[in-house]
């Protein structure tokens, strides 16, 4: 049998319902008890308004580097039966507001793409929330078919949605 390799994945969190910052710590702590990986890096949070029905709270996000053993397909299966923990409810409305949400950003040089993951997630390049938290981690990743993150955050309007760090 040939044993897995370890590889890079990045996750992208947010939250705007039932004290955010309180289900991205939660978050984080179900990441690191994902089988087969270990939590590697993990970001700053930020504030920001949200991206589509303006008529919900600001959320709060972060980005956190994993290394895995998991296959891509896993790590979203993993990430979606966190997601029903903290009672996301999967009939919500895109973009509307959700206690948390676990994106899977990319995997390692990896692209992908099929009816239920897309790989890199294809959201990075115009969303400062992921960009801004990711820039303090992994500045030099070079986004599969993209650019590095550092190049990205540069291109990136750091004005739409008005976002802010927490501390
Ligand atoms: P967005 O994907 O634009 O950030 P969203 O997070 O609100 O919007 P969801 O309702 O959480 O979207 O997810 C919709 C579907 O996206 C999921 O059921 C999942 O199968 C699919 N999906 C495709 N690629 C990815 C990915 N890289 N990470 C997470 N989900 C993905
Ligand atoms: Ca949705
Ligand atoms: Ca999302
Ligand atoms: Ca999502």
């Amino acid at each position: 049998m040939t044993s897995p390799l370890w590889r890079p994945a990045y996750i992208g969190l947010g939250s705007n319902l039932d004290e955010p910052q309180e289900q991205i710590r939660r978050g984080v702590n179900h990441l690191e008890e994902l089988p087969q990986s270990v939590v590697v890096l993990r970001s700053g949070l930020y504030r920001s308004a949200p991206l589509g029905p303006h008529d919900q709270p600001d959320f709060v996000n972060g980005v956190i580097a994993i290394m895995t053993e998991l296959s891509p397909q896993e790590l979203l299966s993993y990430l979606q039966a966190i997601e029903m923990k903290h009672g996301r409810d999967r009939r919500e409305e895109r973009w509307g507001p959700r206690t948390i949400d676990l994106d899977l950003l990319a995997y390692s040089a990896m692209r992908l793409s099929s009816d239920d993951l897309t790989l890199p997630h294809p959201g990075i390049a115009n969303r400062n929330f992921v960009l801004l938290p990711w820039c303090e981690i992994t500045p030099h990743y070079r986004v599969p078919g993209l650019a590095t993150i550092a190049q990205l955050a540069r291109l990136v309007d750091i004005n739409n949605p008005q976002i802010k760090r927490l501390n």
